[in-house]
């Protein structure tokens, strides 16, 4: 029978704390899927096909989507969630969806999917959080950095990225140095309807180079094989970061090319640890100052199927990560605005970078994403300025 909706039970029953985990994942199983949902309670799945298959072809995506199930909820323990702080019941002047109103303005538009344009007033809301995190940096006198968008395949893969983060990997390729090649190229290029470049695969080079997908590899590459003064290494940069995110590509929550404002501590385990804590601390007061609703707790990344049981397990049990949750009060969620993350040796280790005493270096890492904090202020501020707290009106004038 063809169908485009396909409907049947988990293999296993998929715990609460893992269907919007796995339920992103399902974007990634074959391309006929338009959309996938999971019931809450994780017993029952729905995919949506963009076009009617037979049940052999329905088959073979059940399949693929089994094997997703089985391999991240198969046996999975809730990781104790952590809060470190909770300000997610902080009163808040809206609550309405800030997209609508922002393409109105013109405040964004869209070149492709999660592909934005940011106008004056976004754009000023990202320049007053950027001088927050430039002041919580210069606190602690970081030496700011400015860091390529593009990164070499060979670091990612010196780093386990391609194990960890396949789905969301992008690629950075341009036409192999041959006359013939860039002449009929030249001449021939063209988007089908669907944008698509008409240009065969053998015209370009072999890929050597990716789209950054995080801020402070760069400098962990820029540190390799060297021993680290006693002081240790903090820096600031912000970057391009670039994650393939495929149908769950949304709004201003979730893009494919977004902005990240990082301060890197390198160095000994208590001053990797010392300092994000540090961080924290301070971020709290700027928080607190402006009303924010958020709350930090422990999380995982999102790491592809494969790796996703033992990694998330591994960072639950060691802390590695906490994350600033803004309240989106439209949708009654939460969105990650930010990361204070600790990478135990690893970078240390793998691209040998030394502590004094020649034992690798530790590093840790504190991230904002300035496109999710802002449409977070806007989902609990709004549009109307004196609604806004006071710091903040003048950003208009
Ligand atoms: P992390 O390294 O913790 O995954 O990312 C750091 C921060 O970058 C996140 O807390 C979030 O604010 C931002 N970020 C991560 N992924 C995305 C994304 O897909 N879209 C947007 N807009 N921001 C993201
Ligand atoms: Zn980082």
């Amino acid at each position: 029978m063809n169908a485009t909706i396909i409907e049947f039970p988990p293999t296993v029953t998929i715990p609460p704390h893992l269907v919007g985990e796995v339920q992103s994942k399902l974007a990634y199983v074959d391309e006929r899927i338009a959309a996938a949902h999971i019931g809450a309670a994780g017993d029952n799945i729905i995919i949506e096909l963009k076009e009617p298959l037979s049940t052999a072809e329905q088959a073979t995506i059940e399949e693929k989507v089994q094997r997703v199930v089985v391999s991240m909820a198969q046996g999975a323990i809730r990781p104790k969630v952590q809060v470190l702080e909770d300000y997610l019941d902080r009163r808040v002047p809206f609550n309405g969806d800030p997209m609508p109103e922002l393409a109105r303005r013109g405040e964004i538009s869209q070149e492709a999917q999660g592909i934005y344009v940011l106008g004056p007033l976004l754009t000023r809301l990202v320049d007053w959080f950027e001088q927050r995190f430039l002041d919580l940096a210069a606190s602690f006198s970081a030496q700011p950095y400015r860091f390529p968008t593009l990164i070499p395949a060979r670091y990612l893969e010196k780093v386990g990225y391609f194990r960890a983060f396949p789905h969301s990997l992008s690629f950075a390729t341009h036409l192999r140095e041959d006359l013939d090649h860039i002449d009929s190229f030249a001449e021939g290029a063209a988007c089908d309807q669907h944008g698509n470049l008409n240009a065969p695969f053998e015209r370009f080079a072999p890929i050597q180079t990716l789209l950054s997908p995080a801020v402070c590899y760069h400098l962990y590459f820029t540190l390799a094989d060297q021993t680290l003064p006693p002081q240790g290494v903090t820096a600031t940069a912000v970057g391009n970061c670039f994650r393939y995110e495929s149908l769950n590509l949304s709004s201003l929550e979730r893009l494919w090319n977004f902005t990240m404002r990082e301060v890197i501590f390198v160095g000994s385990k208590e001053f990797v640890l010392e300092n994000r804590e540090i961080a924290r601390q301070r971020m709290q007061r700027v928080f607190e100052e402006i009303g924010f609703a958020y709350r930090v707790e422990s999380a995982n990344d999102p790491f592809f199927i494969g790796e996703f049981r033992k990694q998330a397990a591994f960072q639950s049990a060691f802390q590695l990560k906490y994350e600033i949750r803004a309240r989106l009060p439209f949708k009654d969620s939460t969105l990650a605005v930010g990361s204070y993350n600790y990478h135990q040796d690893f970078f240390g280790r793998h691209l040998s970078i030394h502590l004094p005493d020649g034992s690798p270096a530790h590093t840790g890492c504190v991230a904002f994403g300035l496109e999710r904090i802002v449409f977070a202020f806007l989902a609990q501020f709004g549009f109307d300025l004196a609604q806004w707290p006071r710091s903040m009106q003048e950003i208009l004038q």
